[in-house]
């Protein structure tokens, strides 16, 4: 067995709640190194498993790895990762404080589990006593603005910007793609609460899901949400769809878009990303959409109140 596989078997019941079961799992390490062509260099995830279960989910196979189901445990086996806080601490000295820290790029750290267990908030409150690191944050859920005091003195200092998913304003379809994950309009009034409190806040309608939510009247009107709520800049790619998450998407549209999934088998049957032309497309549409709504890009670059520089090799040297 592998050691995650081990940790997952030994790891103590924290709760069970009508089909979904909380554990809490033993870490050896918070910090996670992304690929270098990722825009941060560390991914902090404080759970593994996500209740949402957004049908496209690309995380699945973080279960697999524990030796369970990607699809149904992956949302009903939520493990809260244990001394998060603790190792954090310990691991945010041996890295420069130049390094750019993303939480939540996995499993959303404001899903349920948060609420009772606050492990996403242990992990902002070691953010609230450092200075000079640049953060960012990303969560569907309206849970973040319970944060929203702590946000602020992140923010005051460190960089942050705080992303919030919205795939699509219809409700009904919201409700197909992200069965447990707040409504749309949740989001939307989460995005306005962020904003209002001074924190850089932008919308990423990701993924954006081919002939379900890419058309530019979708993208316009969710822009034109975003825009009038406060976000002050929109993201958005093109769905990639991993093995594991192919194992719950494809029998979903067969189930309720039975004309798209041959086309969806074809195209990412052989590989988890869209070649060809659409991703491009996809990019254009949505620079579109920005424009016509002044959304910036990317969250903007700002000086918090109490910024600390990186102190200079250089000088460290002398001392
Ligand atoms: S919210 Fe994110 S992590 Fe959770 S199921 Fe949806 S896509 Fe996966």
């Amino acid at each position: 067995m592998i050691g995650i596989a081990r940790m997952a078997a030994e790891s103590s019941r924290l709760e069970a709640k009508k089909q979904v079961e909380y554990f809490e799992i033993a870490s050896r390490s918070i910090l996670n190194r992304t690929k270098p062509n990722m825009p941060f260099r560390w991914t902090i995830n404080p759970y593994r498993g996500c209740e949402f279960g957004c049908r496209y989910c690309y995380a699945r196979y973080t279960h697999e790895y524990m030796g369970l189901d990607d699809a149904l445990d992956f949302e009903q086996k939520i493990y809260a990762k244990a001394a998060g806080a603790e190792i954090l601490r310990r691991e945010l000295r041996r890295i420069p404080q130049s390094d750019p820290i993303a939480i939540g790029t996995a499993t959303d750290p404001y899903q349920p589990a948060e609420r009772r267990f606050g492990r996403t908030r242990a992990i902002l409150e070691v953010f609230a006593r450092e200075r000079g690191r640049r953060l960012s944050l990303v969560t569907k859920s309206d849970l973040v603005t319970r944060d929203i005091e702590l946000l602020r003195e992140v923010a005051r200092r460190n960089v942050l910007s705080v992303n919030v998913t919205i795939t699509t304003l219809d409700e009904s379809l919201a409700r197909l793609l992200e069965p447990r994950a707040p409504r749309p309009e949740l989001r939307l009034e989460a995005v306005r609460k962020l904003a209002a409190a001074g924190l850089v806040v932008g919308v990423y309608p990701n993924p954006i899901l081919p002939l379900i939510t890419d058309s530019e009247h979708s993208l316009d009107q969710l822009a034109g949400a975003a825009r009038a709520a406060g976000a002050q800049y929109l993201g958005g790619g093109a769905l990639f769809l991993m093995p594991s998450a192919q194992k719950v998407f494809f029998p979903f549209l067969q189930r309720h878009f039975p004309a798209l999934e041959p086309r969806y088998r074809e195209r990412y049957g052989e590989n988890a990303y869209l070649r060809g032309e659409y991703p491009g497309l996809v990019r254009e549409r949505v620079a579109r959409v920005r424009k016509r709504h002044g959304l910036g890009a990317g969250p903007a670059d700002y000086r918090p109140e109490l910024w600390r520089e990186e102190p200079q090799q250089g000088l460290l040297a002398l001392d």
